[in-house]
């Protein structure tokens, strides 16, 4: 009998089902964007209701047009948009407030008060992240602190946090399951890393009641059953999306790393499990619990890669889609004046600097379309590099080559300058959708459908891009970026 694998990718744009063969094959893809909502200026919200029904509506789709048997899907798995917090009414399981997106900056302020108590190093030490708005801590006291009634029902034990897993797990097997899986528990702010338990004292100082948590599970297990018609399919693979996308390029040994460019830019370093702290503004998170262990990552986060070219798309209407960068990038080759750093949402590692701000740099009078657009999408192999070169001095290695993957990677103008600008080999597979790969051989495995080394077997190069810049240019365009990341810092303070 033909048998399936369905990977959820709920990401920070759209909902995504991915339909997979016994071979890893992709066979079918259903996908919906969904609101982006932004209330008041650093504010980034989602509707839960919305972020539900497009993935459901999405996972019935991805069925019913590739007319597969539901009987013949072997098991459910899930990767999310990491962080962003859902609290919702554990009775009428509607959420209290919209999902606040990782990107949001409104609890700076909350941030600034656990740093004024002196808490630095001993988030750094307990959770292996720096503080920032950017995990979800902060986020659901400020939700616990604004909605009206919201603390008297969190106290009652009537309310429950999730990432957008549980709120997707909890939805799924109608109530009945209030879980997360290790490598998503690790990006609360909340979790213990090396103990594998939530943290008393982070709760306090939030002062969030242990109630709300789900249940922290490996990332390979029982998460439940969902419902299709009278066929119960069971959800057996959990991770975060960028750990996923750690998995689905098998990056499983210590050394390995990966890049993924979706609406952010996550670079992920295999620690296996060793927590290696960072000297040099990365954090350590956890890459997955499988097979009775724990895995580790290190992590450099940069917030906006791929949506500075939405910002193009959507706000300066410079082009209509996405992938129309690489045409008009293509005619400003050679023209090296103009940098666009992208710190919509202050900027990740390795500065950390939550009141930075986005700025232009280098305009002419000729400046025109083409090189915005250019200096735009460079801005992503700039940010990348900054990583790179922090990830290489805390690991003590050097890469000999990149392996690259999400949206913004399928841009070959990009790659080419990234392989230049980090004078390393970059590596793209051939399916780039590797957070659905990783979700469904995590799922996959779990029901003895596959064993790791089938990704390894499975995974296949599409192209390599050698680097071709001379050393000068090279230098000589980084100082540049460098020398404009300098002005934005603190701009909004
Ligand atoms: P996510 O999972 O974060 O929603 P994806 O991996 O689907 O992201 O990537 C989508 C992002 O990549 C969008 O921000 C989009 O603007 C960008 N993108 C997609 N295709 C291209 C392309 N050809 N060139 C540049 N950027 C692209």
């Amino acid at each position: 009998m033909e048998k399936f694998i369905i990977a959820l990718d709920q990401g920070t744009t759209s909902s995504r089902a991915v339909l997979f063969n016994k071979e890893g094959q992709i066979v079918g893809v259903a996908q919906q964007e969904f609101r982006q909502i932004f209330p008041k200026p650093g504010w980034v919200e989602h509707d839960p209701m919305e972020i539900l029904n497009s993935q459901l509506a999405m996972l019935s789709k991805v069925i019913d047009d590739h007319h597969v048997t539901p009987k013949n899907i072997a098991a459910i798995g899930i990767t999310n948009q990491r962080e962003t917090t859902v609290v919702w009414n554990r009775k009428t399981g509607r959420p209290i407030f919209n999902a606040i997106v990782w990107q949001d900056k409104r609890t700076a302020p909350i941030c600034e008060a656990l740093k004024s108590q002196g808490l630095e190093e001993y988030v750094r030490d307990t959770t292996g992240l720096v503080i920032d708005s950017y995990f979800s801590a902060t986020k659901i006291k400020w939700i616990l602190d604004n909605v009206e009634g919201a603390r008297a029902l969190a106290t009652k034990g009537e309310l429950a946090f999730g990432t957008v897993d549980s709120w997707l797990i909890w939805n799924m097997t109608g109530g009945t399951v209030h879980a997360t899986d290790y490598s998503n528990a690790s990006r609360t702010m909340l979790y213990d890393i090396r103990r594998l338990a939530w943290n008393k004292k982070l709760l306090q100082a939030l002062d969030i009641p242990g109630s709300v948590l789900p249940e922290v599970k490996p990332s390979a297990s029982d998460f439940g059953i969902w419902k299709h018609g009278d066929v119960e399919i069971p959800i057996r693979g959990v991770a975060g999306d960028q750990q996923a996308a750690l998995f689905g390029q098998a990056c499983f040994t210590p050394g390995m790393a990966k890049n993924t460019y979706g609406t952010g830019c996550f670079m992920l370093l295999n620690t296996g499990t060793n927590i290696q702290q960072s000297k040099n503004g990365l954090i350590t998170t956890i890459a997955w619990g499988l097979d009775g262990k724990v895995e580790y990552a290190l992590e450099g986060s940069v917030f906006i890669a791929g949506a500075a070219i939405q910002w193009l798309r959507d706000s300066l209407h410079i082009i209509d889609q996405s992938k129309d960068s690489e045409y008009f990038a293509a005619k400003a080759l050679g023209v090296d004046d103009v940098y666009v750093v992208p710190a919509f949402a202050g900027l990740g590692a390795p500065y950390w600097d939550m009141y930075a701000r986005g700025a232009i740099f280098g305009l002419t009078r000729d400046t025109g379309k083409d090189h915005l657009i250019k200096a735009t999408l460079e801005s992503l192999a700039y940010q990348t590099k900054d990583i790179l070169m922090a990830m290489e001095e805390d690991a003590g290695i050097k890469l000999s080559s990149l392996k690259v993957d999400g949206g913004a990677s399928a841009n070959n103008i990009l790659m080419q300058f990234q392989a230049d600008i980090l004078a390393t080999e970059v590596e793209r597979p051939e399916v780039i959708e590797s957070t659905a790969v990783g979700a469904a051989y995590l799922a996959g495995i779990h029901v003895g459908l596959w064993k790791k080394e089938d990704i390894v077997n499975h995974r296949k190069v599409q192209k390599v891009f050698n680097p071709a810049m001379e050393a000068a240019r090279r230098d000589k365009l980084y100082r540049g970026w460098k020398k404009a990341v300098e002005r934005c810092k603190g701009w909004a303070e």
